[in-house]
């Protein structure tokens, strides 16, 4: 078993499983570095180019820490805009395959309310989506974060370039303080720094510089 294959992490054979069939036998550079620390249950900021495999990266560790049969918003990941919401949602829904009954919604922006309201009536496990609408959800309360167990920020450079701070900071209010937090970002200025040191508990920052 090579120091970067998969099944070093300890993950659900069903997951196992999908990654085999789905050919990615090797991790990449920031799989490695952060896949060990996400499944342990720590806060992590990882930066690295585009491409670069960030999405399996806290989509493995959000389902190796869900629990199927417990039908309740268990993670959530925001996203700057709604395209990549979208392949984020096709991206879980591909690793999560072999794990029955799972669902994953999708809440952005410019979509209608309507749909958007029955669907978050049925219930979720996991929840992707636009911080302003999310935020809009939560105000009205329709969304229960109680049992949410992991929180991901993904492109949080672009989602603070769009000026979503402040739906940001309302999102995160309503999670509970007990939680994994995953920060991904291309980049790490001083905005990103600020929201990450207001927001994570003692997090390991991993940087891969190469493009894989
Ligand atoms: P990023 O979020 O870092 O921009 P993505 O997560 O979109 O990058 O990953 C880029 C592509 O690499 C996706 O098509 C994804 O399916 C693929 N991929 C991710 N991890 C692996 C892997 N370990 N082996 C093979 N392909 C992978
Ligand atoms: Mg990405």
């Amino acid at each position: 078993m090579s120091q970067s294959s998969f099944s070093t992490l300890g993950l659900k054979p069903e997951l196992l499983n999908t990654l085999e069939s789905l050919t990615y036998t090797e991790m990449t550079p920031i799989q490695a570095e952060s896949l060990p620390l996400i499944v342990e249950g720590k806060d992590v900021i990882a930066q690295a180019k585009t491409g670069s495999g960030k999405t399996a990266a806290f989509s493995l560790g959000l389902l190796q820490a869900l629990d199927v049969k417990r039908f309740r918003i268990q993670a959530m990941v925001l996203c700057p805009t709604r395209e990549l919401a979208d392949q984020v949602a096709k991206e879980i829904r591909t690793l999560a395959r072999g794990i029955h009954n799972i669902k994953v919604l999708t809440l952005c922006g410019g979509s209608p309310m309507g749909p958007q309201i029955g669907s978050l009536e049925h219930g979720a496990h996991i929840i992707v989506g636009t911080p302003g609408r999310i935020e809009d959800h939560l105000s009205k309360k329709r969304l229960d974060l109680s049992e949410l167990k992991t929180l991901v920020l993904d492109e949080a450079d672009r989602m603070l370039e769009m000026g979503f701070q402040s739906s940001m900071d309302a999102v995160i209010d309503a999670a509970p303080k007990q939680r994994q937090t995953l920060l991904f970002s291309a980049t790490y200025g001083d905005e990103v720094a600020g929201i990450a040191n207001k927001i994570m508990i003692d997090p390991t920052s991993i940087k891969v510089e190469s493009n894989h």
